[in-house]
């Protein structure tokens, strides 16, 4: 067991790692940030903050050297330099990120544990495309495969005629078939180093432009009706990882079950619900499993929940928030409100 008032190491420093810290100091832990860039919301509540390149693995190291335990926030981080780390001490497992850092990875590892993703094929060409059009059909949508979120780094290709005159953006992309999906949702877990496993309700999450907008609970019954084999599914992956944390896979609700979305090997946007809405909330269930201490019950508290999130200038209604009964604000701390930027959220409950 890593004892409160040990120091957490989180790569990574934006928002997740700022709910992260904030659950962390409410148990007694103290936080270390890292990332490279300077302006981390994360670092501004944590009691120390390593600024270096991902690839230092000199500086990675000393920052391991300084904490406990050290766990992620962002997918992103380039998974060869966490050899520097040593086993036992970087928690969810290296192979997790490795996974959800590359879609096809994540569909090929994701139909292994028994799961069905949207047809999918690697693209390395144009070739690739249209014999990828050819095999799943159109429309689809066009990936890369690493580093994109949010909705960046998809393009939508209504027709083979259309692909004929598209320019690649590069080579290691995906193409898959459009889902044509009811309702989208997510199946929030945390996992124990004991494998013990915890779920929070699914929420109903809506996406516009890739990025979500709100995650509602209840969830549509269709969901409802999904989530059991969802869960299951979601269980599989995480044991198959040795999986410790907190854990998020989207899917598609469609008239023929789950569609298998994503992973994220972290906590999750469309958990931040949690924590107003549940007995324990995503952050502080991960700093619970990281750290070896009981899981906290996972249990939604409200009959209705909706998290909204903030996006570019939604900020503005900040104030007007502020004045609303039942409902909970949270700002990043982003001091410039770029379109598409998430810059905080509000969770409003519903008795
Ligand atoms: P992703 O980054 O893959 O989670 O995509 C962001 C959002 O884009 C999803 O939550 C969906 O709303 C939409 N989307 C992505 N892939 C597909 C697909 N194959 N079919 C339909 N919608 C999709």
């Amino acid at each position: 067991m890593i004892a409160p008032g040990s120091t957490i190491g989180i790569l990574g420093g934006g928002q997740l790692g700022r709910m992260l810290a904030i659950a962390a100091a409410q148990l007694g832990y103290r936080c270390h940030a890292f990332d490279p860039n300077p302006d981390s919301g994360a670092a501004e509540v944590c009691a120390q903050f390593t600024c270096a390149s991902w690839f230092d693995r000199n500086v990675l190291g000393l920052f391991a050297a300084a904490c406990d335990v050290v766990t992620f926030e962002f997918e992103n981080v380039p998974a060869g330099p966490l050899a520097t780390i040593p086993p036992g001490k970087l928690w969810p497992p290296v192979k997790a990120l490795e996974v959800a850092q590359d879609r096809l990875q994540e569909k090929s590892f994701a139909e292994n544990c028994g799961g069905r993703p949207a047809a999918y094929a690697a693209v390395d060409s144009p070739e690739d495309l249209l014999r990828a059009i050819e095999r799943v059909g159109a429309p689809g949508v066009l990936k890369t495969r690493r580093e994109g979120y949010d909705g960046k780094g998809q393009w939508r290709i209504a027709s083979a005629r259309e692909a004929e005159g598209l320019r690649l953006p590069g080579s290691d992309l995906i193409y898959e078939g459009f889902v044509n999906f009811t309702a989208e949702f997510s199946v929030i877990l945390v996992r124990a180093a004991d494998g013990e496993v915890r779920f929070w309700d699914s929420p109903g999450n809506v996406h516009t432009g890739g990025i979500l907008t709100t995650s509602t609970l209840p969830a549509p019954p269709v969901v409802v009706a999904q989530v059991p084999a969802a869960r299951a599914l979601a269980g599989r992956i995480a044991e198959a990882l040795d999986y410790v944390g907190v854990m998020t896979c989207e899917f598609f609700a469609t008239e023929a079950g789950p569609v298998f979305n994503e992973m994220a090997p972290r906590v999750h946007n469309s958990g931040h619900w949690t924590i107003e809405g549940a007995e324990t909330s995503q952050f502080e269930n991960h700093v619970r499993a990281i750290c070896g201490l009981p899981l906290g019950d996972t249990r939604t508290t409200a009959p209705r929940v909706q998290m909204e999130n903030l996006i570019g200038r939604d900020v503005e209604r900040a104030g007007a928030i502020l004045a609303e009964p039942g409902a909970h604000l949270h700002l990043y701390g982003k001091a410039e409100a770029r379109e598409g930027r998430k810059m905080g959220h509000v969770t409003r409950i519903g008795r």
